[in-house]
């Protein structure tokens, strides 16, 4: 499996980056190795003295497909969860910086944390959908899927034009505003709507 992010997805989060919003879909991708695999602990890695997090919501492919069109896009997702997007922020400003490639900065192992699914047919409206992100009981960010620039399906039909999809993938669909840094002993958690689907501490 792999996973597909989408990048500067909310207008307001390309804002407190300093960067464009853009005009088509910014992706990249994390390999297998950075899922945080179930009940494992998560520890903050020794290359950074800057992670931050990035609450996301985040669809799990159940068919495989490639050049899907719109109209048929629905049908690839059928889970939906919110995770981490963890970021080593001072390695991504100097690969940036630089123009280099993101991956050590965003890719690294266990760098993709995510909660537990739901069944997207239990989403009322996906065009409005509730998530925030607690850290130490405090709310530090709070999205709604109607601000993202591309929607579920949109994303769906701009990625396949480049990758094909198989089922079990994972899309992280962007963050909204507020991330920020983690420290060793916080605890992260993370709700859609009103239902907590992760929570977990960093060690
Ligand atoms: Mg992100």
């Amino acid at each position: 499996m792999k996973i597909i992010c989408v990048g500067r997805n909310y207008p307001e989060h390309a804002r407190e980056m300093k960067s464009e919003v853009p005009t088509e879909p910014v992706l990249f991708m994390k390999p297998k190795s950075a899922l945080l695999q179930p009940g494992q602990p998560f520890y903050y890695p020794e290359f950074t003295d800057e992670l931050h997090y990035e609450c996301e919501l985040v669809l799990k492919i159940c068919k495989n497909g490639k050049q899907i069109q719109a109209p048929a896009a629905h049908v690839y997702y059928d889970k939906i969860t919110v995770g981490i997007d963890f970021t080593a922020r001072d390695l991504q400003t100097r690969q940036k910086a630089k123009g280099l490639p993101w991956e050590i900065a965003k890719s690294f192992d266990n760098s993709a944390v995510v909660g537990s699914f739901q069944e997207i047919s239990s989403i009322p409206d996906l065009k409005e959908i509730n998530f925030c992100l607690y850290r130490n009981r405090q709310i530090v960010q709070q999205g709604n899927s109607k601000d993202m620039l591309f929607a579920f399906d949109e994303l769906l039909v701009y990625i396949t034009r480049f990758f094909s999809i198989n089922i079990g993938d994972l899309i992280f669909t962007g963050t909204p505003a507020g991330v920020g840094p983690v420290d060793p002993g916080d605890k992260l958690e993370a709700f859609i709507e009103n239902d907590s689907l992760l929570e977990f501490d960093v060690r």
